[in-house]
C-alpha cells in the first residue's frame, strides 16, 4: 500500500469536502497527488452528523468546484444528500483516494516530508492537511462536569432525539448545531433549556447561508485589496431553516445564560437557583484535528497553525485547508472552501515545479 519507493509530489490528508476540492484543482494542474483518508467510506464528517441535519445553504450554494450540487428534495440539502454528493464527486473525478489509511505522523526530511501511516510511509514534496474538526469536539470544562450523573453528549455524537424522550435536557451552544438540535429534542423532551453565552443572532427568515457566502466574498476581496471589511454576520449566526422556524412558533428559542456549576442531577446558577436535569447536549463546537502534525512542531498553543493564506509560515511544504476562519473565512463549508483549495493548488504547482527546475 505505501508508496515510499516512489516520491510523491503531493499527499492530501483527509478525503472530506476540503480534500476533494484541493484534489480537483491539482487534477486540473496535472500535479500528481494521493488522498489518504482514515474512514472506510467517502463523506468526511458528514458520515457522523445527526440524521436530520440540514445544510444552512441551498444546493446551488453548496457545490464543490466543477460540479453543481444536484437538485435536492427540500430547499436545503440533507445530510444524506451531502454524503451521496461527495461520494459521486470523488468517483466523477476519479480522485486517487486510499482508504482506510490513518496518518499518524509527519516528519521533515529536508527535501521531502515523510508521512507515516498505519499502512506504511509516503514521501512527499508537499502535504495538504484537510483533516477537519469533527474528531476534536470541544466541551467547556465547567466545575462539577464529572459529577453529573445524567447523559452527556457532544453534537458530534448526537444522532436523533430518541434517547431524550420525556427527559429534562440542557442544550449548550448558540450556533446552528444548538438551534437545530434544540428544535428536534424539544418536540419529545419533558423540558429543554437552551444555554447560550449571549443572545443568539437569528438571521432574517429570507436570509440563509447564501448571504453568508456573499458577504464572505466581499470580505475576501476586501482583504485581497488590503481594505478592512464592514462587520459581517459570521457562520455561527442561526439560519432559520424550517425546523428552527417551527421551534420558534412553539416559543422554544428562548435562551438562558450559563450556569456556574454542575452537580450529580442538575446545574446551579450564580444566583443559587438550581435545575434538575437528565441530560446535557454540548453544541460547543470543535477544535482542529491536527495531532498528525505534532512532530513538525507547527501547532501553536491555541491549537492552530500559523499560516499565510493556507500555507504554514514555519513549514514551507505544508498547507492547511478547510478549518474555518483561520484558514479563510467560510473555508469549513462546501462552497466556501473552493477559493482556498484553488489558491493552495496554485501555490503548490509553483512550489513543486520550481523544485523540479532547481
Ligand atoms: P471533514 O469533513 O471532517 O473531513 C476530514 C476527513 O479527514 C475525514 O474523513 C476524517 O476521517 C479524515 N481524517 C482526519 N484525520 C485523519 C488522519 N489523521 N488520517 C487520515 N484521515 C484523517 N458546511 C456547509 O458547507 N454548509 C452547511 O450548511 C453546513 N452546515 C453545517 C451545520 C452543522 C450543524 C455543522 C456541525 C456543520 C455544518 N457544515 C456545513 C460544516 C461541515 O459539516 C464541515 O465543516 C465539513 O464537513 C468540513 O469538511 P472537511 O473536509 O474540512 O473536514
Amino acid at each position: 500500500m505505501s508508496d515510499t519507493s516512489r516520491r510523491l509530489k503531493v499527499v492530501i490528508i483527509g478525503g472530506g469536502q476540503a480534500g476533494l476540492a484541493v484534489g480537483y484543482f491539482l487534477l486540473r494542474a496535472k500535479i500528481e497527488f494521493i488522498i489518504l483518508d482514515e474512514q472506510n467510506n467517502p463523506g468526511g464528517a458528514w458520515l457522523h452528523a445527526w440524521e436530520s441535519l440540514q445544510l444552512f445553504s441551498p444546493a446551488s450554494y453548496s457545490s464543490l468546484p466543477g460540479w453543481l450540487f444536484p437538485q435536492t428534495k427540500d430547499k436545503y440539502p440533507s445530510r444524506e444528500e451531502v454524503i451521496s454528493y461527495l461520494t459521486e464527486y470523488e468517483k466523477r473525478y476519479a480522485h486517487p483516494v486510499q482508504r482506510p489509511v490513518k496518518v499518524k505522523d509527519i516528519s521533515d526530511h529536508g527535501e521531502y516530508l515523510s508521512v507515516t501511516t498505519d499502512q506504511g510511509e509516503f514521501h512527499a514534496d508537499a502535504v495538504v492537511s484537510c483533516t477537519g474538526t469533527w474528531k476534536h469536539p470541544n466541551v467547556p470544562d465547567y466545575p462539577g462536569i464529572s459529577d453529573f450523573k445524567g447523559i452527556q453528549l457532544h453534537s458530534a455524537n448526537y444522532t436523533n432525539a430518541n434517547p431524550f424522550v420525556e427527559k429534562r435536557v440542557l442544550i449548550v451552544g448558540g450556533g446552528n448545531s444548538g438551534a437545530q438540535i434544540l428544535a428536534e429534542v424539544s418536540k419529545v423532551a419533558h423540558e429543554t433549556t437552551w444555554i447560550t453565552e449571549k443572545e443568539p443572532i437569528f438571521l432574517p427568515d429570507e436570509v440563509d447561508g447564501r448571504v453568508l457566502f456573499d458577504v464572505a466574498t466581499k470580505r475576501y476581496n476586501a482583504a485581497k485589496e488590503g481594505k478592512t471589511s464592514e462587520i459581517i454576520p459570521n457562520l455561527g449566526d442561526v439560519v432559520m431553516i424550517d425546523s428552527v422556524k417551527e421551534a420558534r412558533s412553539r416559543g422554544v428559542l428562548k435562551t438562558v445564560r450559563p450556569f456556574s456549576q454542575l452537580i450529580a442531577h442538575g446545574a446551579i446558577w450564580t444566583d443559587g437557583s438550581e435545575k434538575n436535569l437528565d441530560a446535557i447536549i454540548w453544541c460547543t463546537g470543535f477544535q482542529p484535528s491536527l495531532d498528525h502534525l505534532k512532530s513538525l512542531d507547527v501547532v501553536e498553543k491555541n491549537g492552530r497553525v500559523e499560516v499565510s493564506g493556507t500555507r504554514s509560515t514555519k513549514q514551507p511544504r505544508l498547507w492547511l485547508v478547510g478549518y474555518g476562519e483561520w484558514t479563510g473565512f467560510g473555508s469549513a463549508t462546501l462552497i466556501g472552501c473552493q477559493r482556498y483549495a484553488r489558491s493552495t493548488a496554485t501555490e503548490i504547482e509553483k512550489f513543486v515545479n520550481n523544485e523540479m527546475s532547481e
